[in-house]
């Protein structure tokens, strides 16, 4: 072992660290580190599948009476940026990387570390030799070409794997989960309706809500600014009075938060005035709940001749599913994080959206019963010749995922 990473814990993570630093895998240039993970899985006896992109799963099979467990997937990439200084000697495109040490912090000289994503695989490959953990199956997944658009997962075979519970190990802080990341998907989603035609004595109104800030539907995600269409289809599900909806619609740029929603509904001449009074109230609540957030939100309500509209049955079916939401709360893997985080550090661990693009992100859209959350050691300026991680952080983030891996 090299003086720089002498006595540091935990000895056989760093150690595969170190061999890391030693092995060229720039993005779609992987084969090398796979034939170390590779081989090093062969020696252990753990089965190993590779799919046509060039992914790797390697099989760790569970310890002795943990077979009923669910599958984990510990999930990494493969690749690192390979960047330098003009004048460095080294270059990790040619697997030469060379330590140093500033305080607590581990560097390289003029170039990349590879500490993204090399000190996950280094903590997934520690943690499958690690003989004092009791766990189920865990599956090791190596993914190819993460650094130059996730190409790699976005191409994984989903078949070779069985975990649907997945720890991604690619973030950047400790003390921090990342519970959803950006990425981009059109959802197209038919619903078999049919439409009536409306009586005449029936009352219709428009509906619409207005002024909120909106902003990019990435990277302004995390800023809590309300989506207008859910906000629309919130008011409408709070009243109480039948009604039925002629049409809804809302936003106007597929990648922005959409900023103004109106909806036609028809409601029977007795409800009239009753709609109109709790439509009323359920605005005046909901802006004042969200006075700190939306200083501009506006509704209004008013008359507008229908000629046809939706059963009530319906209605209630296009405004539930105009509310669905990621069930983050419901999130077992979420809940094993925040168990462990609490046990071993004693403070709560803090939950964060992320507006860059995690490969699970891309994974959870691909597999939509897939349970994900992405946990890292403290990381700063990853992807520069600065890129360096904090020493202390990488003994606390292996014995979290070490915790959370043995508890599934
Ligand atoms: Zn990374």
């Amino acid at each position: 072992m090299q003086e720089v990473l002498k006595n540091l814990e935990p000895a056989r993570l760093w150690e595969i660290f170190e061999d890391l630093t030693k092995i060229a895998r720039p993005s779609g240039g992987e084969e090398k580190v796979r034939d170390y993970v590779r081989a090093w899985a062969e020696g252990r006896g753990f089965n190993c599948a590779q799919d046509e992109v060039g992914n790797l799963i390697v099989d760790v099979p569970a310890t002795a009476g943990r077979h009923d467990r669910p599958t984990l997937v510990l999930q990494v990439h493969g690749d690192m940026i390979c960047e330098r200084d003009q004048d460095a000697t080294d270059d990790p495109a040619e697997g030469r990387i060379t330590l140093r040490r500033d305080g607590d912090w581990l560097l390289a000289t003029k170039t990349t570390l590879g500490a993204d994503n090399g000190i996950g695989l280094a903590t997934a490959m520690a943690l499958a030799e690690d003989q004092g953990a009791e766990h189920g199956r865990w599956e090791i997944l190596v993914t190819v070409d993460e650094e130059s658009g996730l190409k790699g997962v976005k191409q994984l075979n989903a078949n070779l794997l069985s975990g649907r519970l997945m720890l991604n190990l690619d973030s950047e802080e400790q003390g921090e989960v990342t519970v959803s990341s950006a990425g981009g998907e059109d959802v197209k989603i038919l619903l078999p309706t049919r439409r009536y035609l409306v009586s005449s004595s029936a009352h219709g109104f428009e509906a619409r809500v207005r002024g909120l800030r909106g902003g990019h539907s990435g990277t302004d995600i995390h800023l809590g600014h309300l989506n207008t269409i859910q906000v629309l289809a919130g008011l409408l599900n709070q009243l109480e009075v039948p009604f039925r909806l002629v049409n809804i619609s809302g936003g106007q740029a597929r990648n922005g938060i959409p900023r103004e929603a109106s909806a036609r509904v028809v409601v029977g001449r007795d409800g009239h005035n009753e709609f109109s009074r709790q439509w009323s109230q359920a605005c005046h609540d909901l802006g004042r709940l969200y006075e700190d957030r939306e200083k501009n939100l506006a509704f209004s309500l008013d008359e507008a001749k229908p000629v046809s509209a939706f059963s009530s049955e319906d209605s209630q079916r296009i405004i539930s599913t105009l509310l669905w939401q990621l069930p983050v709360d419901s999130s077992h893997v979420l809940r094993l994080v925040k168990e462990a985080h609490l046990k071993q550090v004693g403070t709560p661990i803090k939950v964060v959206a992320l507006h860059a693009g995690l490969e699970c992100g891309t994974l959870a859209s691909r597999m939509p019963d897939l349970d994900v959350v992405s946990l890292g050691p403290t990381i700063r300026f990853p992807h520069s010749p600065d890129e360096r991680v904090l020493i202390r952080t990488v003994p606390a983030f292996y014995q979290l995922v070490r915790e959370i891996a043995t508890q599934v």
